[in-house]
Order: C-alpha cells, then sequence, then structure tokens
C-alpha cells in the first residue's frame, strides 16, 4: 500500500481475480536468509519448518494485500498488481478520490489479520491437543503470533503504514487531502524516527533498521508532496 513503483525485476507468480501477484528478485535473497535466522532461533530439527514458517509469513501478507486489493475494487477503485517485496507486499492500488473509498481500501487489509486471529488460534489450539509434532505444534504457534505481530505492525499510526493511512483519511474528511497527508506524514517520520531509536538500542538486526529505512523514504517523499499540494493548490483536495 505504499508510492508506486516500478515492476521491473519481479517474477509472476499466479493471477487471481484478475489480479497479478509477482515476487521480487530480491525477496528470494532476503528469504534465504531469513529462513536460516529463523532455523537458528527456533531450532526446529528440520529446516524445513523455518521455510514452512518464512512462507506462511508472506502468505498472510498476501492476504492482506488482497484485502487492500478487493476492498479498493469494491468502492470503484483499481488494482491489478501485488508485488511481494523482501520488506512485504505491496498491493499497487488507486482508490477514488474520496476519503471514504481510501478509508475503505486501507482498513481492509489489517482486517484481514484481524479475521485470521480465530482461525489461528484455532488451528494453534489443536495442534496442542491433538497432534504429537513438536515441530508441527511450533509452526502453528509461530504462525499464529506472526498475523498478530503484523497486525500491529500494520495499525502504527506511521505513514505510510496502513495505520498512518487511516490517520490520514479520517483527517482528510475534515482537513482535505493535502493537510491530512501533510499531518500523516509528518507523524510519519517522528514515528519513524523513534522507532528506529528503539529498534537500534533493543535488536541486533540489519533487516529492521532497512525497513525503518524504506518507511522513513516513503513518509518523506509523502510529506514533500503534501507540502507542494498545499502550495501549488491540489486538484483532489475536498
Ligand atoms: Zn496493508
Amino acid at each position: 500500500m505504499i508510492t508506486p513503483h516500478p515492476q521491473e525485476g519481479s517474477f509472476r507468480l499466479f493471477k487471481f481475480r484478475n489480479i497479478q501477484v509477482s515476487v521480487h528478485w530480491s525477496w528470494l535473497i532476503v528469504a534465504w536468509f531469513q529462513i536460516q535466522r529463523t532455523q537458528a532461533s527456533r531450532e526446529y530439527l528440520n529446516p524445513v519448518w523455518a521455510a514452512y514458517e518464512y512462507l506462511a509469513l508472506f502468505g498472510i501478507v498476501l492476504l492482506h494485500e488482497f484485502g487492500h486489493s478487493l476492498a479498493t475494487r469494491q468502492v470503484g477503485g483499481r488494482s491489478d498488481n501485488i508485488i511481494l517485496w523482501p520488506f512485504g507486499g505491496i498491493a499497487y492500488v488507486q482508490a477514488p478520490p474520496r476519503p471514504g473509498a481510501h478509508l475503505w481500501s486501507i482498513a481492509a487489509g489489517p482486517l484481514v489479520n484481524v479475521a485470521l486471529i480465530p482461525v489461528f488460534w484455532i488451528l494453534s489450539w489443536w495442534s496442542e491437543h491433538y497432534t504429537e509434532s513438536y515441530e508441527l505444534q511450533m509452526l502453528l504457534h509461530s504462525i499464529y503470533r506472526i498475523n498478530w505481530v503484523l497486525l500491529i505492525f500494520n495499525v502504527l499510526p506511521i505513514y505510510p503504514l496502513d495505520g498512518g493511512q487511516i490517520l490520514q483519511a479520517l483527517l482528510w474528511y475534515r482537513l482535505g487531502y493535502a493537510r491530512a497527508l501533510l499531518i500523516a506524514s509528518g507523524v510519519g517520520i517522528a514515528g519513524t524516527l523513534a522507532l528506529g531509536i528503539w529498534v537500534f538500542s533493543s535488536f541486533h538486526s540489519i533487516y529492521l533498521p532497512l525497513m525503518l529505512l524504506f518507511l522513513l523514504i516513503n513518509a518523506w517523499s509523502s510529506f514533500q508532496r503534501a507540502r507542494q499540494l498545499l502550495t501549488q493548490g491540489p486538484p483532489q483536495d475536498s
């Protein structure tokens, strides 16, 4: 759900409801490292379970992105592409320029994660009571947790995360598009920096700082765009 990028360097996986799902080549490299990391931290007896866990993460991401895409179409917008990047999925959506349409197309993503909570809870509970496989139990527990982490992360009010975009859509009702974008992306820059300080002091990971840098660049370019719109007189301000 971030700003459009060129689709070069991505491989087509499949099409569903006329939405092309592709994976960027860099995903494959990061996946390799992340599967090693997962294996190191979980100590699955067979590393194939670490691969399952990583694929499950992106399965959840994909469902989340389909939430955005299908909701965007529901409100009369366009969405033809979902690309999986190492830092998550991006549904390339163009919702009609109305706050309500934007709000639904953004909120539908995290709502998919909300809907998945009871599904994964039941699966996790089932594995604990009805299977002997320690690996399967750990996998299903992890998937349950991953879904929660993705939900919480996505609803942080840090533009361009979904939470930040929801904030922007809500402010849009009262302040118009450009002013709402200015505030939401400003909060996004501050939030990313605060999160950055926390991440640097708490985790020894290269993945998280890179992800935050990606967020910061997006928030910064949106902030600049909002300022430009405000000085030039935005065409879609309402
Ligand atoms: Zn999303």
